[in-house]
């Protein structure tokens, strides 16, 4: 294990904590039922799992249970938010906002719309990554029936201003939903105080399993109608068919369980990691922070790096450590980060980024060793090309 990369890609993935393995494991064997089973013990003990387990979700962000959804993931539940609403309210209106630097699974959900003949506005960001409130006003309209602005960027980690966002929508009776997939157990979460009307919720980005997630949708003042997009036996209300995911809904629980409990002071130890990258990366010439230096999640970091080819220093990083340059979930496709472009970077920029997602089993040793080997070899890629100069932005 000691000689694998250190792993550094926090924002994609992370690894199931032992503890969320512990609690899921006898839901695989032991304690198998269905949930639905009404009629004996088995199903009755799948069925308590999963109740305690939504109660525990809702808590956490002050919801009730009945507005708990249980999905797939985030792309599931932003897929069931988007098209949900847009189905059930299209008699109201065709019109939705979204913001440039949102997942793809919230923009291509809402380009699909777009190609049935809702209409789309997609908000541009500030050179922080944050969103401008005066433009989310300008651009509601009374045909809009939608807005949906993510609470943690996935790339430079940037918090957008929730509440603000939220009391603006309930002020004009807009539904507000929230792609909170890197959020959920990081920062603090509040449905009333915030005004969300929808939240979509992922388990594997905090140490649960892929695999599972939820959506919450909004029952009262005002109750939120959405036509399900999967049809079958009537499970969550009629929401989402299909048998519940015992084991992986109880891991997923657990998961922001500790999260929560540990968050206080892993946000501070998180913070201080962070600093400590910082101070080793920030000695390099012509290197920038993208996204607001401090309304960002604690475990973010994003640079980009002047004069130096994007590729060859992946490459160079590699065999020390595990980060991604632009978005995992683009990086199949060899195009810029979309969301380093809308802070107004040149594609040089945005192709010699880096994002950092620092996690729970991350220690100061390892960050000292990747923030000097980083160093070096940004140093060694210039020396061998020490003509080549991009234009300085
Ligand atoms: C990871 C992520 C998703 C996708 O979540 P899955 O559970 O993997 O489907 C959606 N939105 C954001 C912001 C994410 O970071």
């Amino acid at each position: 294990m000691s000689n694998r990369p250190i792993y550094l890609d926090c924002h994609a993935t992370t690894p199931v904590d032992e503890r969320v393995l512990a609690a899921m494991l006898p839901y695989f064997t032991e304690h198998f039922g269905n949930s639905s089973s009404l009629n004996h013990l088995y199903g009755w003990e799948a069925e308590a799992a999963v109740k305690q387990a939504r109660e525990l979700l809702a808590t956490t962000i002050h919801a009730t249970p009945e507005e708990v959804i249980f999905t797939s993931g985030a792309t599931e539940a932003n897929n069931l938010a988007i098209k949900g609403v847009a189905e059930a309210y299209c008699q109201k209106g065709r019109h939705i906002i979204t913001v440039q630097t949102e997942h793809s699974a919230v923009l291509d959900p809402c380009r699909y719309l777009q190609s049935l003949g809702f209409e789309l506005t997609l908000l541009p960001v500030q050179s922080d990554g944050l969103i401008d409130l005066t433009q989310l006003e300008q651009a509601l309209r009374p045909d809009t029936i939608l807005v949906s602005v993510m609470a943690a960027n996935n790339e430079i980690g940037v918090l957008q201003p929730l509440a603000e966002i939220g009391t603006i929508c309930r002020d004009r009776r807009v539904l507000f939903h929230t792609d909170a997939a890197q959020a959920i157990g990081k920062i603090p979460l509040d449905v009333e105080a915030m005004k969300i009307d929808l939240l979509s919720m992922t388990a594997h980005k905090v140490y649960g399993p892929k695999g599972i997630g939820a959506l919450y949708a909004r029952r009262r003042q005002p109750k939120v109608q959405l036509a399900p997009q999967l049809h079958g036996g009537g499970h969550e209300r009629g929401m989402r068919s299909g048998t519940l995911y015992t084991p992986q809904i109880v891991g997923f629980a657990k998961a922001v369980e500790i999260a929560l409990a540990e968050q206080p002071e892993e946000t501070v130890r998180l913070t201080q990691l962070r600093q400590q990258l910082w101070q080793h990366l920030s000695q390099v010439d012509g290197i920038h922070l993208n996204g607001h230096p401090t309304q960002r999640l604690p475990n973010n970091l994003n640079i980009s790096v002047e004069a130096i080819d994007g590729a060859a220093l992946l490459l160079g990083l590699q065999p020390v450590m595990a980060v991604s340059s632009g978005s995992a979930c683009s990086s199949t496709t060899i195009a810029p980060s979309h969301v380093l472009i809308a802070l107004g970077h040149s594609e040089q920029l945005a192709y010699a980024s880096l994002r950092f997602g620092i996690g729970r089993y991350n220690t100061a040793d390892e960050i000292d060793k990747v923030g000097q080997y980083i160093v070096a070899t940004i140093a060694s890629l210039r020396w061998q090309i020490p003509s080549r100069r991009y234009q300085t932005v």
